[in-house]
């Protein structure tokens, strides 16, 4: 279950974010607008409820958000979307997954889990940039279901066949929005084209 979202103004952010010309700060930038963007698509469908408010002429019938929100970044990269999705819904709580892979078994291994108790029963956006084996991606949505969550949503910038499959098999319940899919992964698991290392290109590190 995905939707690639191919908006003209996603797209064109998309180009200049994957352009190696592209310094850290401007980087940033475009990761936290393509991510409002992509959450505007992905936050359709969460439950509202009908209020009655007053206007300064009479009382109008309105709709709120009738459930709890809570964004989980995979660490490190996942934290260049967080100020994006938290401009749409500043109530939101924010749980971290961090995640490294077992060089022996290839395997994603936790080495930091914290989630609000509101992602039983509350709507979970797990975030980061890259999906592409997938693998971290179901390991995150494994912890967070073990944790108790129901509905959870995936949202990253850029996957790619394989790492599609992976989350769709092994969760079919859970809803990806993308503005990509690319061609295939590398010899490396990189993306192809791909933008690079995302947490270096957020963060300025070195590649
Ligand atoms: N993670 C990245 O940052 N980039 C890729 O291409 C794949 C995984």
């Amino acid at each position: 279950m995905h939707t690639l979202i191919e908006h003209p103004c996603v797209q064109h952010k998309l180009a200049i974010l994957r352009d190696v010309e592209t310094g850290h700060k401007r980087f940033r930038e475009l990761a936290t607008e393509i991510t409002q963007f992509l959450c505007y698509e992905a936050l359709q469908n969460i439950p509202t409820e009908a209020v009655v408010v007053k206007t300064p002429v009479a009382e109008a019938r309105a709709r709120k958000i009738a459930t709890d929100l809570v964004v989980v970044p995979i660490l490190r990269a996942g934290v260049g979307m967080l100020d994006g999705i938290l401009e749409l819904v500043p109530n939101a709580r924010v749980g971290f997954v961090g995640l490294f892979r077992d060089e022996e078994t290839k395997e994603p291994m936790t080495y930091y889990e914290k989630f609000p108790p509101q992602i039983k029963g509350g709507t979970c956006f797990v975030i980061d940039p890259m999906v592409a084996t997938g693998g971290s991606t179901v390991a995150a949505i494994d912890l967070l279901k073990k944790n108790g969550a129901e509905e959870i949503v995936v949202i990253c910038i850029v996957t790619c066949p394989e790492g599609l499959a992976r989350v769709e098999k092994d969760h079919p319940d859970v809803a990806v929005y993308t503005a990509a899919i690319d061609e295939k992964l590398d010899e490396r698991k990189y993306i192809v084209p791909g933008l690079g290392d995302a947490g270096d290109r957020l963060f300025g590190t070195p590649h």
